[in-house]
């Protein structure tokens, strides 16, 4: 045995391919190490075993079962050609697992008749792991997003970072080959309205070799542009060195395009929501003033803006109420402005009408805001106080009636026309069973006595006097006359 034989077959026995040779019968003749190790077998049971035909269960890659013929031994010794890379599998029936391997198989034909050979050598490698594990790389092409590889290095170099891969869907949708992309740079996908921050930010995170994602505007290679969100991470090799980019990009211009339209309808909803509420609050104030107005309508007198008859009744039934449960008396009156006909007659309606607002605005600032006070007729002004002390009610009448009488010096409207009231009031403390009604009732029949008594007088009556039978005013004296 030569020095050169016994290094091959040290090679034999100690490389990891296995190798087995059979004889011209298809009898195993040897077996290396790493064939008997690859096929779970000892030498000699695999020289017993390659004998069984029935105890093998090989199968192709389509899990057909091979035949006799079909088995790589069976073929070189039939064809005397070698059979290259055959993929098969064998399965354990034991363990019902299949074990995949890549067989080589050739004649040696250096010794023997030359015809049949003597000898098959047959070599293999264990690709089961390699069979069984799906391809990363399969993935990678048959994403529906967008990948692309580009080398790491001379990133701020001109046509940098270069393109070394690209999937299917990279390229379908940027209408760009794999030719035309390997070897260029990515910015092929950028245009004029590409976000410069954006492209800044990714250069960036490449020279940091930091993982970055952004949501950028691209352009395919007929100027369509689309909007992607790209995720770009560093590749490493086996000791750590960062050789690739790998960016992962997804279509988003439909998403942009509705979230556009869903910031748009926002906006929107916003400013009719907007609108809306200050309809409502314009609606709501407009509806307090109508409402005050209303309230105004039913309980002031237009005219002169102090309380109207509805008004004084419900306030002099309460002051009624008050007193009569307090055993207080009251002084209800009624005032009217004497003559007030003629004064319509002489000087016209209007300025009637402006007397009865100066007379009411003196009824009401000479009367507290507890006392109850109003205008129940056309020239007719009510009152009713509730008497806390012992005061002269004429007194207090009589003051009411002098101011009155004296406002054509104070106002310069009333200059040259006097104004005059006469005043009937009820003075009583019996309310068992008097109404508001029954009062107003004496407190007329007062005035009547009042305007009798020729007018720009008071008549108080204490309730139950006996009051004199009614009688006709007086029609209008001298003195008044000359006033109006
Ligand atoms: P007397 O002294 O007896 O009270 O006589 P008088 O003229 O005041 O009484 P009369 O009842 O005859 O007249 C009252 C007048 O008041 C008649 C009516 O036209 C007028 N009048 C009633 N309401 C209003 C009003 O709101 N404005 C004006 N300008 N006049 C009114
Ligand atoms: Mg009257
Ligand atoms: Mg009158």
């Amino acid at each position: 045995m030569s020095f050169n034989n016994v290094n091959l077959f040290n090679l034999l026995e100690n490389t990891q391919i296995g190798v087995v040779i059979h004889n011209a019968s298809g009898a195993v003749e040897y077996a290396n190490p790493a064939a008997a190790s690859m096929l779970s077998l000892s030498l000699e049971e695999l020289k017993d075993k390659s004998m069984d035909v029935e105890a093998w269960e090989f199968i192709d890659r389509q899990n057909r079962r091979l035949s006799y013929d079909e088995l790589p031994v069976v073929r070189v010794l039939s064809t005397g050609k070698p059979v290259d890379n055959q993929i098969l599998g064998i399965i354990d029936k034991t363990i019902e697992k299949t074990a995949w391997f890549n067989v080589n198989a050739y004649p040696e034909k250096h010794s023997g008749n030359g015809i049949t050979p003597p000898f098959v050598v047959v070599y293999f490698t264990n690709i089961t792991t390699k069979i069984n594990d799906f391809s990363y790389k399969d993935i990678v092409q048959n994403s529906q997003d967008m990948i692309l590889v580009t080398e790491a290095k001379n990133i701020n170099a001109p046509l940098s970072p270069k393109i070394i891969y690209a999937n299917e869907a990279l390229c379908k949708h940027t209408e760009y080959s794999l030719e035309e992309l390997i070897g260029e740079t990515p910015r092929i996908f950028q245009g004029t309205l590409t976000d410069k921050a954006s492209t800044d930010r990714i250069r960036q995170a490449l020279i940091e070799q930091h993982p970055c994602t952004e949501t950028l505007l691209n352009y395919t290679k007929t100027g369509t542009p689309f909007w992607v969100q790209m995720n770009i991470f560093p590749l490493t090799n086996d000791f750590g060195e960062v050789t690739h980019f790998a960016a992962v990009q997804r279509n988003v211009s439909e998403m942009k395009f509705q979230s556009e339209q869903l910031d748009k309808r926002n906006s929107e909803l916003k400013r009719i929501k907007h609108d809306l509420e200050s309809l409502v609050h314009e609606r709501t104030s407009e509806l307090r003033d109508a409402n005050l107005k209303l309230e105004k309508l039913a309980y002031f007198d237009a005219l002169t803006n102090i309380p109207n008859r509805r008004a004084f009744m419900d306030a002099f039934s309460k002051s009624l109420m008050f007193a009569k449960r307090n055993s207080y008396e009251v002084l209800v009156g009624i005032a009217d402005v004497d003559h007030f006909k003629s004064i319509n007659d002489n000087l016209g309606h209007g300025f009637g009408d402006e007397v009865l607002t100066i007379v009411a605005q003196t009824m009401q600032s000479f009367f507290r805001s507890e006392d109850a006070i109003g205008r129940i007729g056309g020239e007719e002004f009510a009152f009713c106080i509730v008497l806390l002390s012992q005061v002269s009610p004429h007194q207090i009448l009589d003051r009411l009636r002098q101011k009155v009488s004296k406002l054509h010096e104070t106002q310069p409207l009333l200059k040259s026309h006097k104004i005059t009231v006469s005043i009937g009031a009820v003075q009583t403390n019996e309310l068992q069973h008097k109404s508001p009604k029954q009062l107003l009732t004496y407190a007329d029949k007062a005035l009547y006595k009042a305007k009798n008594s020729g007018r720009n007088t008071v008549e108080c009556i204490q309730e139950g006097e006996n009051i004199s039978p009614i009688s006709a005013p007086k029609p209008l004296d001298d003195k008044s006359r000359k006033v109006l």
